[in-house]
């Protein structure tokens, strides 16, 4: 008789939403459909030979030796910290990230130092060398985070020189940039461990979902006593638990949309390059803004997880206004990120950026903060939908900086 209780109303009354253009979103089609519900008809919902498959598949996709999958890219942060660094370690990181990034670090009772930016959204090696100077116990410091930003690999080479030259760990949040290669190495075996999301904005998704990749064989079995408890089998029924672990394993839906999704990568960032390469032809010397896109070195394949674009200085003060009327007319643009230590949690993070006036030296990140927008750019877009949003960002700065002229405000540099 319950069930009554459950039927849904004969007719659901429509909300007509404004069709909104988000700057990334998932494409999933009839065969992703079919491989969960092939899944959802097996034995084991969890715990299967999928997830073991998925990750099989994705180290040879990433040529390393070990994957560990996850319930999300945060989860895998955690397992990743946890292998890597023991409790009151130091560790210097980027503040443009996704607030997970640095989040998980204190969760591991782990201490973030952020260093700042280069004009690509990552981690500069100059500013990491600077941090190291400054901290005043060496002893503490144990690693250097980065973020392969908007799919784009962090300089790698020049941290793992950093990294090498002073005993760190280096790991990569590559949560951006699953399919990504320098010189036709995958982003993945780049770090000491690199961290990838599956969320389902991410380049390829398992709805949420993460996973780890290293060479190194103790952070891949300290990774999975982390996601299971701890547990390690003995024999029969016999276990043993030697450490505390939680459970953050992904399912086996989520490992059959991953195997599924993975087929597709190459597809995907073809159309995302593709739709990066439209913009940048008609974004070429406009006034208003720089995209970082076209100033990808050539021996770099970014994901284009996003296509960010820096305002010029004059429109700084017009940001607030551009972005409301660019989500007027439908472009779900979005700001990656506001510094994660402006934010209250890490009001009291080591203060190693102050200059002698007080002001905080991370400039980069600041005027990033000030600059930045993420443009619609993936592969669900049609051609139309590009076209459309080159007119409408072009239209929106030109009508910002004209008001500008007309009423200048004091605070606008
Ligand atoms: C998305 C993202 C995360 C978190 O990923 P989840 O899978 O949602 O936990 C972490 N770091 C960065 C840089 C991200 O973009």
């Amino acid at each position: 008789m319950w069930s009554q209780n459950l039927k849904l109303p004969k007719q659901t009354t429509k909300v007509k939403f404004m069709e909104i253009i988000p700057y990334s979103t998932q494409l999933i089609d009839e065969q992703d459909i079919a491989a969960v519900a092939q899944a959802l008809r097996s034995a084991l919902l969890t715990q299967g030979e999928l997830v073991e498959r998925f990750e099989q598949e994705l180290a040879d996709f990433l040529g390393v030796r070990y994957v560990v999958c996850f319930n999300s890219a945060t989860s895998a942060l955690y397992a990743a910290y946890r292998a890597c660094f023991s409790q009151g370690a130091l560790v210097i990181t980027t503040p443009i990230s996704f607030v997970a990034t640095a989040n998980m670090l204190l969760a591991c009772d782990c201490e973030p130092v952020f260093a700042d930016i280069g004009f690509d959204g990552n981690i500069s090696p100059e500013s990491i060398a600077r941090a190291i100077e400054k901290v005043d116990s060496k002893q503490r410091l144990q690693g250097i985070v980065s973020v392969d930003f908007a799919g784009k690999s962090a300089d790698t080479e020049s941290i793992r020189a950093i990294a090498k030259e002073h005993n760190l760990r280096f790991i990569a949040d590559s949560s951006h940039a699953f399919g990504g290669s320098v010189d036709g190495r995958k982003i993945g075996t780049l770090a000491d461990v690199s961290v990838f999301s599956f969320h389902a904005i991410k380049p390829i998704t398992t709805a949420e979902g993460g996973a780890i990749s290293t060479n190194d064989k103790t952070i891949y079995e300290q990774a999975k006593l982390v996601r299971s408890h701890g547990l390690v089998k003995k024999r029969l029924w016999d276990t043993q638990v030697a450490q505390m672990g939680f459970n953050f394993r992904l399912n086996e839906l989520q490992a059959a949309l991953g195997l599924s999704q993975l087929r597709k990568i190459q597809a995907f960032l073809e159309r995302r390059e593709e739709i990066a390469r439209i913009y940048d032809q008609a974004f070429a010397g406009n006034p208003y803004f720089t995209p970082t896109h076209p100033a990808i070195p050539a021996n770099h394949t970014s994901t284009n997880h996003l296509y960010p674009i820096l305002l010029h200085k004059e429109l700084y003060c017009a940001k607030e206004e551009i972005f409301a009327m660019l989500w007027e007319k439908g472009l779900g643009v979005q700001v990656h990120y506001k510094p994660i230590f402006l934010y209250e949690l890490y009001a009291n993070a080591i203060g190693l950026h102050k200059d002698s006036s007080g002001r905080d030296s991370r400039t980069n990140a600041l005027d990033w903060y000030q600059a930045e927008l993420s443009l619609p750019c993936h592969q669900v877009m049609s051609d139309e939908q590009v076209q459309y949003c080159i007119k409408q960002i072009l239209e929106i700065c030109a009508k910002s900086a004209n008001s500008l002229k007309s009423s200048p405000r004091i605070h606008c540099v």
